[in-house]
């Protein structure tokens, strides 16, 4: 299969080959055509699967279909994982000028309310910088976002992230879209993704 075959659309497709991206892994053909089916996902897979592009992919389409600032939130547990997973977005959304920012702990707060204020498509963060954003940096809300994704969740609750998981969840739109991946599965991962998704399809590999 390709990811023409798994219904990416022309522009993103030709992002993929150019990266090197010759055919889907085994991750990327199971939640693509979920996701891009508007379905809330829980995706078990491991970091070196290909799932970075297998929650991109959907919602840098459903973004080309609707430009819109804001348009979604992934949440991550380090730094270095933020900075990869936008990277990724910005290589595979090079095409249609997608434009991230990333909020992370440890770095100075005011270029990223810059940044936030600039309004990007996608925001990378943590989720104690982003609550202290979300406290403290003015005109910046998350009302808007029509995606969320919780990458590596599993290690998101080790680090003790869930309280502020909540509260984040609290201010986010009812209406959006959740894709929830994670290498292990767990009680509090099972009550996260009660209070989180809706309906969800399981995928994993
Ligand atoms: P990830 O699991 O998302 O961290 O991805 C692991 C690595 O695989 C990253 O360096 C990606 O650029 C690369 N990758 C993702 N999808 C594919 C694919 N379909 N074909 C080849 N490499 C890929």
């Amino acid at each position: 299969k390709t990811f023409a075959d798994l219904g990416v659309t022309e522009s993103l497709c030709d992002a993929c080959s150019s990266l090197g991206f010759t055919k889907p892994t085994a991750i990327q053909r199971e939640a693509i055509p979920i996701a891009l089916e508007g379905k809330d996902i829980i995706g078990l897979a491991e970091t070196g699967s290909g799932k970075t592009a297998a929650f991109a992919l959907p919602i840098l389409q459903a973004l080309l279909d609707k430009p819109q600032a804001m348009f979604g939130l992934v949440l991550a547990p380090t730094r270095e994982l933020a900075y990869q997973i936008s990277q990724q977005f910005e290589a595979l959304g090079s095409l249609i000028n997608v434009r991230c920012a990333v909020i992370v702990g440890g770095m100075d707060m005011v270029p990223q309310a810059i940044a936030l204020a600039k309004k990007p498509h996608i925001v990378v963060a943590t989720p104690g910088r982003l609550l202290d954003h979300l406290e403290n940096t003015k005109g910046f809300s998350l009302r808007q976002m029509k995606y969320l994704v919780m990458d590596e969740a599993d290690r998101l609750l080790d680090l003790d992230f869930g309280p502020i998981l909540d509260k984040i969840l609290q201010v986010l739109p009812r209406e959006r879209r959740t894709m929830l991946f994670s290498a292990t599965m767990s009680t509090k991962l099972n009550n996260l993704t009660r209070a989180a998704l809706q309906q969800p399809v399981r995928v994993s590999i």
